[in-house]
């Protein structure tokens, strides 16, 4: 099995270091065949997710704002003892371009540590975060890219995905 790298510091400044080799990645995995690129990624994805314990991270929810539905609004409301007005006010930002509405702090307001405190009612957006499951990758390549240095689990697939395709 290869090693996977867990340490947010180190996976942050290579990040940085290699912004141009992802972009450059992403313009070749854009040249293969897209159902083939589904396949490795599942893969990679099931095999590294299953190593990453996420309650022992949350990365995500300290830099990512999850988009809200008005149900788990409704649901968020009742659980902070607020009226749905206030809730919207202060704790959300709306995207009027897409009609999405999200939690606005970062780091985000119910994680505790390094746990969600809500994570049995937490919203669908974190539940399928980061999406690596879905299908289509090269079409949301672009956001995976500006994930790999937030979430290990994107980071380790990006690596690995480099190596099957003998990417340099
Ligand atoms: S609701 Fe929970 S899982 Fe979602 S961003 Fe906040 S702390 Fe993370
Ligand atoms: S989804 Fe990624 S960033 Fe979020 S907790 Fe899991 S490993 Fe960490």
């Amino acid at each position: 099995m290869v090693p996977i790298e867990l340490d947010i510091e180190k996976i942050n400044q290579i990040s940085k270091r290699k912004e141009k080799e992802n972009l450059r990645f992403r313009a070749f995995l854009k040249g293969q065949d897209d159902e083939k690129v589904d396949r490795v990624v599942h893969r990679l994805n099931n095999e590294i997710e299953s190593q990453i314990d996420c309650t022992d991270c949350g990365n995500c929810c300290k830099n990512m704002r999850p988009c809200v539905t008005n149900k788990e609004i409704d649901t968020l409301a009742v659980i902070d003892k607020v009226s749905l007005e206030n809730f919207i006010e202060n704790f959300t930002e709306q995207d009027d371009l897409e009609n999405i509405k999200y939690l606005k702090d970062t780091p985000c307001k119910y994680l505790l540590g390094k746990k969600c405190s809500i994570y049995d009612v937490r919203p669908k957006d974190c539940i399928t975060y980061p999406n690596i499951h879905k299908r289509s990758f090269n079409s949301r390549s672009l956001s995976m890219i500006d994930n790999y240095g937030i979430c290990p689990i994107v980071f380790n697939v990006l690596e690995r995905l480099k190596m099957e395709f003998r990417f340099r």
